[in-house]
């Protein structure tokens, strides 16, 4: 068999949040048969932007808006694409979201299940180690703008007083 060819690819995704009685969910989708919990993500098309794409992926995967608050960085990995005999390079960008509105029931069809999970629930769930790195890094960003505003308003009460 000729050498396998060698491709690039590069998709944008999310991880949305939302904050109710001090907890905080993400949601994840189910894809491979229900099998595989991962971070809604697709493939940036051509003229879109990654936070486009990011922000349109998470719609169309799980049903939910979002307002993109900033980047959380990249994964990359790589598979076999059988039918073309191609090995790709898929570089993955992820930002950090803010629900705005929608349901996981409107979830795109071509996914298994989309769902809210408590951050530290979706850590144990998700199926790949970089999305495992990315919802981390999305802890410790939402840890801090948690801290930083505590912060502000200690500030403000030590000023007022
Ligand atoms: P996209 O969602 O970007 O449009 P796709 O659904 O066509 O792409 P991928 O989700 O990248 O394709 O899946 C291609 C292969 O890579 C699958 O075998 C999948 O199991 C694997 N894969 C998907 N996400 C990851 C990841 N974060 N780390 C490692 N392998 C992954």
């Amino acid at each position: 068999m000729r050498p396998a060819t060698i491709k690039h690819q590069v998709s944008s995704g999310g991880v949305i949040f939302r904050t109710n009685a001090d907890v905080t969910e993400i949601a994840l989708i189910a894809v491979k048969g229900g099998n595989v919990w991962c971070l809604p993500k697709g493939i940036v098309d051509k003229g879109e932007s990654p936070e486009e794409t990011a922000v349109r992926e998470v719609r169309e995967e799980t049903g939910l808006k979002g307002r993109i608050k900033d980047k959380i960085g990249d994964i990359s990995y790589w598979y076999y694409i059988k039918g073309e005999n191609a090995r790709c390079r898929k570089t993955v960008h992820f930002y950090l979201m803010e629900y705005m509105g929608g349901s996981t029931k409107d979830h795109d069809a071509e996914v298994d299940d989309a769902s809210w999970f408590p951050l530290d629930e979706a850590l144990a769930k998700v199926s790949y180690k970089g999305d495992r790195e990315i919802i981390g890094k999305a802890k410790e960003m939402l840890e801090k703008e948690i801290h930083d505003s505590r912060y502000k308003i200690q500030e403000k009460e030590n000023h007022a007083s």
